[in-house]
């Protein structure tokens, strides 16, 4: 056994990473190759496949979580690949597994940070890193799966659980209840998907380009909505002055939140938060509606529980249940990352796809 160890890290001292850096905030990630080090128990060699980008790579990149002390690191938290090699007592995979990458924790060991080297620099990593061919990932990231495109899966580390979870975990929502979605974004459109396999009517979207609007109208939106200010009227109007059962805020605008706040049911609505507005940014709301019933909450992940609900969307899916796919509007070669985060920052897409692996 020991000898075996030896042999892995001897080998994986010769893997070279090839990954997109943050070196500076506000800057384009930087193309630099990483020796991969040797794994330590309870981690995992993935080669990456797909990884998607989602808003939260574009708030780190653009400083908006604060003072970043971690600079240079690398990035992603959502995506796909294959299992190279296992460290001591991983259980969960094995090599050759098909895996998604998850930021969302589930079981196995918890290993939380990773150093790379270039040229003699540390490069840092969390538990889980995306952006790069071979990653090393801690075994509670990653959940086996099979008979899924690769494609498809890597949606399954954050937009799926998350957008998906709201609806199911969070607000346990009821078939025949009313639900706004702001947002019509990778997160909003997941919400759609489990709010239409529900049942829940009316769906109603809300984004501020059309184009996304007419991606929440195929995947099932009963109305959708161009943003504009005091949409709540129209909610009220929509849902005979009742307002809706549940809203889901996904554009992290304070003003959205506020919107969204007023638009739903004054005794029982409630609304969760899963966007991010820039760090320190406060909303007002008035107290009484709390008193009257509505409630307001946020959402860790739409509070998944990976190694069960990433397996139950892969399988809705498989069975043709759960249009996932539909929201990959771009799949961009990963040398041309910068152009693909623009795209994502230009808010026309839904889901931007990474293609990692050159050959698939
Ligand atoms: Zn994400």
């Amino acid at each position: 056994m020991e000898y075996r160890n030896q042999l892995i890290a001897f080998s994986l001292e010769i893997i070279k990473s090839l990954a997109a850096v943050l070196v500076n905030v506000n800057s384009p990630l930087e193309m630099m190759e990483l020796k991969v080090p040797p794994l330590k128990k309870g981690q995992v060699l993935v080669e990456v496949f797909y990884s998607s980008i989602c808003q939260s790579q574009i708030n780190e990149i653009r400083g908006r979580k604060g003072v970043d002390n971690f600079l240079p690191h690398t990035l992603g938290h959502e995506g796909s690949g294959k299992v190279l090699d296992i460290g001591a007592d991983v259980k969960k995979v094995k090599p050759g597994d098909s895996v998604v990458m998850t930021w969302i924790k589930g079981s196995g060991h918890d290993i939380p940070s990773v150093k790379y080297k270039s040229d003699g620099k540390i490069i840092n990593s969390g538990a889980i890193s995306t952006f790069l061919t071979h990653a090393v990932i801690s075994e509670n990231r990653l959940v086996k799966i099979s008979e899924i495109p690769m494609k498809v899966s890597s949606l399954l580390g954050c937009a799926i659980p998350t957008g998906a979870g709201i609806v199911y975990n969070d607000l346990k929502a009821v078939k025949g209840r009313s639900i706004s979605i702001w947002g019509a974004g990778g997160i909003g459109l997941s919400s759609l998907i489990a709010a239409k396999k529900i049942g829940l009517n009316p769906i109603i979207a809300i984004d501020i380009n059309e184009s996304k609007l007419s991606m929440a109208k195929e995947l099932g939106a009963d109305y959708t909505l161009l943003y504009k200010n005091d949409l709540s009227r129209d909610i009220h109007e929509i849902t005979n002055s009742i307002g809706c059962d549940y809203a889901i805020e996904c554009a992290g605008k304070i003003k959205t939140i506020e919107t969204a706040f007023n638009s739903i049911n004054k005794n029982s609505g409630k609304l969760v938060i899963a966007g991010n507005p820039k760090k320190g940014k406060k909303f007002s709301i008035d107290p009484f509606d709390l008193i009257s019933g509505k409630q307001i909450f946020g959402t860790w992940g739409g509070s998944t529980s990976p190694d069960r609900d990433i397996l139950n969307y892969a399988n809705l899916y498989k069975g043709g249940k759960f249009p996932m796919d539909k929201l990959i509007t771009h799949v961009e070669p990963f040398n041309s990352i910068n152009d693909a985060i623009s795209i994502v920052e230009s808010g026309k897409s839904a889901r931007v796809v990474l293609q990692i692996k050159e050959t698939i």
